[in-house]
């Protein structure tokens, strides 16, 4: 399947699907590696050195996690990704708080893991303001604030969106939701790694991170659960041993968890220098494409990830354009979950885009192995297809 282009040596496939996952780091993997042999133990068993070695591994990942977003060791829980631990915060926290109200607030260009969770939320009584968003794909702060009610237990808001890389005001709404004395979670999948996240400036109560999506293992992830001002209380979503204080009962797993840490790290110590390499690489191919007329950026171009472009390719079939790029580059229409839908993005929907435009569009997720050879391959690529789009 890999072809060499023996004047560039450049490799192909061409990966530009970072969002969707990415390759687990080699110090990631070098990391993990002994917990699946030598050091197997259960981190549970409390008695033997195979138990002390897992759980010591848990322990250092812990604190690696919690660096990375300024928080204390003890408010991390881990999980099996981001999906399960938007499940876990946010139906934990429903039913936790059922006595104080019903109301959650969300917007309409969340992943489906918390829109999904809302409408399942929605069954059981919960009453869901879903906020619209802008032509950039941003909420409006005085919108949030004037859907606050008495009931409101929940504002649950990403950081980041994964299909356009828009950064919401999330200092802003942690200000708004602590005024209120409402709990406030945020989506940090896509954020997480690549700016700056502290939940103690942004006032967040409650976080998720995934660990495929910065160099980790897929299978691993966290939530951050504040422990004081306010203490967040959330019922357990899975019952059992009761591991990680009772929150998330499961034998955990050690070489994951070893490589969350890992790659938490890796992330706190290189994100100011990979973010300025990525977002120039990232910049060039935009750049590049968005000189042609029918081709314009979906987002918000000063509040983005570093890593990523969503184009609108205007009057061009994007069914026919995706599977023309997708010979030689890996990049997707959007959300991977939802790619064997069809039907357009509905985040891009909700900033306003038409169906034809929105189908029409194409995210291209650089990474940390992103090459500059790769990056003018694409421009190369895309530019021809551009140019002569009878042949699509
Ligand atoms: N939230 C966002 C913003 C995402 O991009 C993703 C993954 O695509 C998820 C949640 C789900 O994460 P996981 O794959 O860890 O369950």
């Amino acid at each position: 399947m890999v072809t060499i282009l023996p004047r560039i040596m450049l490799k192909l496939p061409v990966y530009l699907d970072n969002n969707a996952t990415t390759p687990v780091d080699p110090e990631v993997l070098k990391i993990m590696l002994p917990y699946f042999s030598e050091q197997f133990g259960n981190a549970a068993s409390r008695t033997h050195s195979f138990g002390w070695a897992a759980e010591e591994a848990v322990k250092q990942a812990r604190e690696q996690v919690a660096e990375l977003i300024h928080a204390d060791p003890s408010e991390i829980v881990f999980t099996s990704g981001s999906t399960e631990a938007i499940n876990l915060a946010m139906k934990g926290a429903f039913e936790a708080y059922a006595s104080k109200g019903n109301h959650i607030i969300t917007c309409l260009t969340e992943h489906k893991a918390v829109l999904d969770t809302c409408k399942h939320l929605e069954k059981k009584g919960a009453e869901v303001t879903y906020l619209p968003v802008n032509e950039e794909g941003l909420i409006n702060l005085k919108e949030l604030e004037s859907s606050i009610r008495p009931t409101t237990i929940l504002i649950s808001i990403m950081m980041a969106n994964n299909e356009t890389g828009t950064i919401q005001p999330v200092r802003e709404i942690g200000t708004i939701a602590k005024q209120h004395q409402i709990l406030f979670f945020t989506d940090a999948t896509q954020a997480v790694g690549k700016i700056p996240v502290s939940v103690t400036d942004d006032q967040i109560d409650i976080l998720c991170i995934s660990a495929h999506k910065i160099y980790g293992p897929k299978g691993a992830g966290a939530l951050y659960v504040r422990r004081r001002n306010p203490r967040v209380r959330l019922v357990s979503q899975i019952d059992g041993g009761g591991h990680e204080k009772g929150m998330r009962s499961g034998t955990l797993n050690v070489p994951g968890i070893a490589g969350l840490g890992k790659s938490c790290e890796i992330c706190r110590q290189q994100m100011n220098r990979e973010a300025s390499r990525i977002s120039a690489l990232r910049d060039k191919l935009e750049n590049a494409l968005t000189q042609f007329s029918p081709v314009s950026v979906n987002g918000c171009i000063n509040h983005r990830l570093p890593n990523i472009t969503n184009l609108a390719f205007a009057g061009l079939p994007g069914n026919k354009l995706l599977t023309a790029i997708n010979r030689t580059i890996a990049v997707s229409s959007g959300s991977a979950c939802t790619s064997a839908n069809p039907e357009p993005s509905h985040v891009l929907k909700a900033m306003n885009l038409d169906d034809e435009l929105a189908k029409s569009s194409i995210r291209f997720g650089l990474g940390r192995f992103t090459t500059e050879e790769e990056i003018d391959y694409t421009i190369e690529t895309v530019t021809k297809l551009i140019q002569n789009p009878g042949a699509l």
